[in-house]
């Protein structure tokens, strides 16, 4: 069916809606794809349905490659089996809760690990049932602390999410492989650039992830990448650490008055001036060389408040992202976790802390940090401080520091932590060169979950001998409605949208441009050829809109090619026009339909 402006319902916008601040979002909005329902929260034009429609068929297509099959759950889901994974708390107020008439607990779903799981429970329980990979492409619910830039973060968006279900680890590396192929493949047809990138496994436990990461500059993900071909989210990002050092012959602690140096630049200004560095290590102390330690507050998922300590080196900031992703391990219990600089009434319970010269001891049996220290906080270290690595650093008294003060013989942590900025230049930790920072948005996601929600749901299946085995599983995530998005925002220009023709809501956009009868009976029966020859058409047939307007709203649309019948039908031509690189030919009106085909057949 030709699609005929006259009667598609759709009203585009000369304005940038006033919340937009990104391109895609203007652009979506003004061009009558989608319409603000709340924040974070879109209703779907048919030009929107259009193009998202077409990004899932090439989803279904892939995921059916490799043997996926597609279910459907409900949005709209009990607490309990979220509660059995304790995600029901660990989701913070990440997700919206609800109740039903009979006060019982429900939840719309962020995700649906826990129901897939109990599906396969439900119905399989021997090792022949497997592998399996199922499938939805649904919406989920989220309540985003930032819903912006419209359909990129939604608190209602639509993901396809699949699950895989092996028997053994060599099973979940096939599925997870078998998935990681399917991506490459969806993201070149969608037409949209991606990095996979090593991730952090974060709060969904298990062990290997990647994203996938659509560079460009609005993008709320940083990550990395080298010349060498490694790349990694900033949260993943390992440092790469000197040796330990051998300390039996270092120089002993000693602690200096260093009146007025609360701050790292006033203490190595003092410390050059005060205990100037022997030529011999290099003559001048730089930032690098103290210790600073930054006391933290983490907001536990129980709401408890926690001050942990973190010691890096004193030319590095800490990178609450790179903590938050890490320090998991170091807590007493899972989940979602909130973190922020310690402030004035945390350290006040803290009279231990001197501010500005906080250190972690001046010797190992009377350590200040740590678990097993005085005030018992939580002591991590960046992976920079190894045992053996000299430090200046705060001996706990106003004005005081300590020098020489070395790891592993002075001073000792309670773990490790991936914690400070990544800069651009530092080694990439497999040695494939410097690293270079960029910023993606962040359009899929896989998973090897492991055992981690069959061991919580009791997924047991019986093996070869017969043996009750836990089954272990993978999870895979595109954001489709944030696919619509990134591709609005790479694929535009001042005048509105320019759709790959993999997902363009029309193959042609045929515009009859004056008003003589003959222009629109041919642009009518060009339209009716083309769309007879397979393609999808849209046709602006109304009367009585200016030329302008027309084609304003033609490239403010974006179909791909655009054909206009008008002034040169008098001479047997029509003109079609690449909306891409903005190339306009005449072209004789009965080769006009082979020549559109063969644009569209090129892609
Ligand atoms: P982000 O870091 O951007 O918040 P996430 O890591 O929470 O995303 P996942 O749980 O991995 O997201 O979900 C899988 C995919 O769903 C993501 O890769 C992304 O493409 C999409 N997605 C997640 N949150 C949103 C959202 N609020 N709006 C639109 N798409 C989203
Ligand atoms: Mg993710």
């Amino acid at each position: 069916m030709v699609v005929r402006l006259s009667q598609l319902f759709l009203r585009t916008l000369r304005e940038d809606p006033v919340d937009a601040e990104v391109a895609s979002h203007k652009l979506l909005v003004r061009a009558g794809y989608i319409r603000r329902a709340a924040p974070g929260i879109y209703t779907w034009l048919p030009l929107g349905l259009s193009v998202l429609r077409k990004v899932e068929r090439i989803i279904r297509e892939e995921m059916a490659a490799i043997g996926a099959q597609e279910v459907h759950f409900p949005a709209l889901l009990p607490k309990e089996p979220y509660e059995a994974t304790n995600r029901w708390t660990e989701y913070g107020e990440g997700i919206f809760r609800l109740k039903d008439r009979k006060q019982a607990d429900y939840l719309l779903a962020p995700t649906h690990e826990e129901v897939f799981t109990l599906l396969v429970k439900d119905l399989y329980s021997s090792y022949k049932d497997l592998p399996l990979s199922i499938y939805q492409i649904q919406n989920k619910y989220r309540d985003e602390a930032r819903p912006r830039a419209g359909l990129l973060r939604g608190r209602e968006f639509i993901m396809k999410d699949s699950y895989s279900f092996d028997v053994d680890d060599a099973g979940l590396d096939a599925s997870y492989a078998a998935h990681r192929a399917a991506y490459v493949k969806i993201f070149e047809r969608l037409g949209l650039e991606v990095v996979p990138v090593t991730a952090t496994a974060g709060a969904m436990g298990g062990s290997k992830s990647e994203e996938f990461l659509h560079p460009t500059e609005i993008g709320e993900d940083t990550f990395v990448r080298s010349a060498g071909g490694y790349a990694a989210n900033v949260e993943a990002v390992t440092t790469v650490a000197p040796e330990a050092i051998d300390f039996s012959n270092a120089p002993t602690a000693r602690v200096l008055d260093t009146p007025d140096t609360p701050t790292i630049e006033t203490l190595v200004a003092a410390s050059n001036e005060l205990a100037p560095r022997s030529e011999a290590d290099g003559g001048e102390w730089t930032a690098a060389d103290t210790l600073k330690n930054v006391v933290l507050a983490v907001t536990l998922p129980t709401g408890e408040r926690q001050l942990v300590v973190i010691g890096v080196p004193g030319d590095r900031a800490v990178d609450l992202k790179r903590v938050e992703a890490n320090i998991g391990a170091f807590l007493p219990v899972a989940g979602e976790i909130g973190l922020e600089a310690a402030n004035e009434d945390d350290l006040k319970k803290q009279p231990l802390i001197v501010k500005g010269y906080l250190g972690p001891g001046l010797t190992l049996d009377e350590p200040l940090l740590g678990s097993k220290s005085s005030t018992k906080l939580l002591y991590l270290v960046d992976p920079r401080v190894v045992s053996g690595t000299a430090w200046i650093t705060g001996a706990n008294q106003a004005g005081k520091h300590v020098y020489d003060l070395v790891a592993g013989r002075d001073f000792t942590w309670d773990g490790v932590i991936e914690c400070t900025e990544v800069r651009a230049g530092d080694p990439a930790p497999d040695g494939s060169g410097p690293l270079e920072l960029a910023r993606g948005i962040e359009m899929g996601h896989i998973f090897q979950l492991g055992r981690k929600y069959a061991e919580a749901l009791d997924l047991k299946v019986l093996d070869q001998n017969g043996k009750q085995v836990v089954v272990t599983m993978g999870s895979y995530g595109v954001g489709v409605t944030r696919a619509v998005a990134a591709l609005a925002e790479s694929n535009n220009d001042d005048r509105g949208l320019v759709w790959p023709r993999s997902v363009a809501p029309a193959d042609v956009h045929v515009v009859a441009v004056g008003r003589g009868e003959e222009i629109f009976a041919a642009a009518e029966k060009l339209s009716a050829e083309l769309e007879a020859a397979g393609l999808e058409v849209i046709y602006d047939d109304r009367p009585k809109v200016s030329p302008g307007v027309k084609f304003g709203d033609a490239e403010l649309l974006g179909v791909p090619t655009i054909l206009a019948v008008g002034k040169g039908l008098a001479n047997g031509v029509v003109e079609i026009k690449d909306r891409r690189s903005g190339e306009a030919e005449d072209i004789a009106v009965e080769k006009a339909v082979d020549y559109v085909v063969n644009a569209v057949r090129q892609k």
